[in-house]
């Protein structure tokens, strides 16, 4: 097979197992820069130029595609779709999966396990909000943000008050959540292909610190999950309509809740933590899946 890999860089950990993959199992690999591709949009021949060659022959690709070019990097996709080329991610899942407060909308319409989350516009309903989710200590969160980067615990009502105020003023999107205190500061990440979770590991913050995130000093071990975190991370992919999700989950005392389901899951930490080939399990599924014209719209809207 002739399989795209949809990346900015050949040399990022994630890219490279990929590229090694799908060489290894027989297969011929392209990394592929979206941000060079350009498009010919028209209904008899939708085509893809990447630095001024025609893209030709490929029969799937895989999109890993940055939050900031989410917006180009799905229309890339979706033009490769257009064109019968499998995508193992479909644009649309792609696009829905980076909206959080559409993700957990989605989700929580489903019956899935979430943090209570609330939103609001404006400042003067900042009291409310905050009463909605149960008081301080809890979290605010920058709809933007990424890497742990915009999540602040507020310990007090008056600090969730002035942070919220302070956000909102700065006209941002933002979200507060319950605090799950019972996490400890860690977190589980969820590899799912398909309708299996083929890997996961347990993220442990730093001394100190409530976010679990592997960029802000935390540490990744192996974990073994219960049937319920299994079936929630499995349906979470499914409703977002990932095959290939990694999936964010909090013990809380309520059961597993989703924090986030991320379409395009770094492959460094949960390889080193688990010792699987969890690229060429990815690999796998695209040889069992891959037919053209097989994009099918799928997940809840
Ligand atoms: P990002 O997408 O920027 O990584 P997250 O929403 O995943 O942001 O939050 C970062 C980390 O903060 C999580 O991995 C988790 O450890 C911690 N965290 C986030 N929300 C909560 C919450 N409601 N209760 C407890 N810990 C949380």
């Amino acid at each position: 097979m002739k399989i795209g890999i949809l990346s900015r860089n050949s040399k990022l950990y994630s890219t490279s197992r990929l590229l090694e993959a799908i060489k290894s199992r027989g297969h011929e690999a392209h990394v592929i820069d979206v941000t060079r591709c350009y498009m010919n949009i028209t209904s008899h021949n939708p085509g893809i130029y990447f630095k001024g060659k025609k893209l030709e022959d490929f029969e799937a690709v895989i999109p890993r595609i940055g939050a900031s070019i989410t917006f180009y990097g799905a229309s890339v996709v979706r033009q490769f779709e257009m064109m019968g080329v499998y995508s193992v991610n479909e644009s649309v899942a792609i696009s829905r999966s980076r909206d959080k407060l559409r993700s957990l909308q989605l989700l929580a319409r489903k019956g899935v396990g979430l943090p209570v989350t609330g939103f609001a516009r404006s400042p003067d309903d900042v009291k409310g909000l905050i009463e909605m989710v149960g008081g301080a200590p809890l979290v605010i969160k920058l709809l933007e943000g990424t890497q742990g980067i915009g999540v602040v615990l507020a310990e007090t009502e008056q600090a969730a008050e002035s942070v919220i105020e302070a956000f909102l003023g700065l006209k941002a999107n933002i979200l507060v959540q319950e605090f799950i205190k019972e996490a400890g500061g860690a977190d589980i990440r969820c590899f799912v292909i398909g309708e299996k979770v083929v890997a996961a590991m347990k993220r442990q913050g730093a001394e100190g610190e409530f976010r679990s995130n592997l960029h802000r000093g935390g540490s990744a071990t192996l974990i073994k999950l219960t049937p319920e975190e299994r079936s929630t991370a499995v349906r979470a992919a499914r409703i977002m309509g990932l095959n290939i999700a990694g999936v964010d989950i909090l013990r809380s005392n309520h059961g597993p809740v989703v924090m986030e389901v991320n379409s395009s899951p770094g492959l460094r930490g949960i390889e080193e933590a688990t010792g699987k080939d969890v690229a060429g399990m990815i690999v796998g599924f695209i040889e069992k899946n891959a037919k053209p014209f097989n994009t099918k719209t799928r997940g809840e809207g």
